[in-house]
């Protein structure tokens, strides 16, 4: 099987206004003839008009987040199905963010790829360990479990990516070392393999937390790593196209 086709996809969580959609001009100016796919997730307002702002060019829109339902009385909430019908393709589903501050356990993010899918949108799924579940030697054993818990069977054979982002590594300018990475995306990859045969080798992997120009290089060519899902970095374009051609 060819190795998965590595994706590099900028998390703007709740950052970004209108002026914003010409930083993401500016990304899709930038990418030239870069070996992988690129996205950029703004906050939901902005879904439609940065979908017809890069409409023809090589970078791809996505949520932050879907709800598991299609529709109904959810105030406040997104469905996969809007994001999908404002020219979205892709999904970030259970980001630490949303699992810490909004209670969403592995149950509900396998509903909300479930929801994804049938919106046909590409889920991303997010895992990633405490800094104590790390100390305790959990890192592994926290990480596989939630690859488990949060990809349905669905999934088999259909485009999505898991991100393996350390809760300890997001926005604080920490990273684990080059082994430490290699090591958790190996299990995460045996885990996909378990779980869906061969067809658990083409999704990519991504790392997430504090990557930047700096390091990305490192990053995204350390073994098992497809790419990256990148939150503060992504905000800037020089800064975003940096990692982007690190590939
Ligand atoms: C993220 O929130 O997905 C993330 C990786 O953030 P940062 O790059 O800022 O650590």
């Amino acid at each position: 099987m060819t190795a998965p086709t590595p994706l590099i996809a900028g998390n703007w969580k709740m950052n970004g206004l209108s002026a914003s959609l010409a930083e993401a001009e500016a990304i899709a100016r930038g990418v030239g003839d870069c070996p992988g796919r690129v996205a950029i997730c703004p906050p939901a307002v902005l879904t439609h008009q940065m979908a017809e702002a890069l409409s023809g060019t090589r970078v791809l829109v996505g949520g932050q987040d879907a709800h598991w339902d299609d529709f109904g009385a959810f105030t406040g909430d997104i469905s996969a199905e809007m994001l999908a019908d404002v020219g979205a393709k892709l999904v970030i589903l259970g980001h630490s963010e949303r699992r810490e501050g909004y209670r969403e356990t592995d149950e509900i993010v396998a509903k909300k790829a479930q929801a994804a899918l049938r919106a046909g949108l590409e889920p991303i799924v997010c895992v990633g360990e405490t800094l104590a579940q790390r100390k305790a030697g959990e890192a592994l054993a926290v990480v596989t479990g939630q690859v488990r818990g949060s990809l349905p069977p669905e999934l088999a054979g259909q485009a999505f990516s898991v991100a393996y982002e350390p809760v300890w590594a997001i926005g604080t300018g920490l990273t684990p070392t080059t082994p430490e990475i290699e090591e958790v995306h190996r299990a995460i990859r045996a885990t996909l393999v378990e779980m869906f045969g061969e067809a658990g080798r083409a999704p990519p992997i991504l790392y997430g937390g504090s990557v930047k120009p700096g390091n990305a290089a490192e990053i995204l060519h350390a073994d098992e790593v497809g790419g990256a899902l990148v939150g503060g970095a992504s905000l800037k374009a020089a800064d975003f196209l940096a990692i982007v051609q690190a590939l």
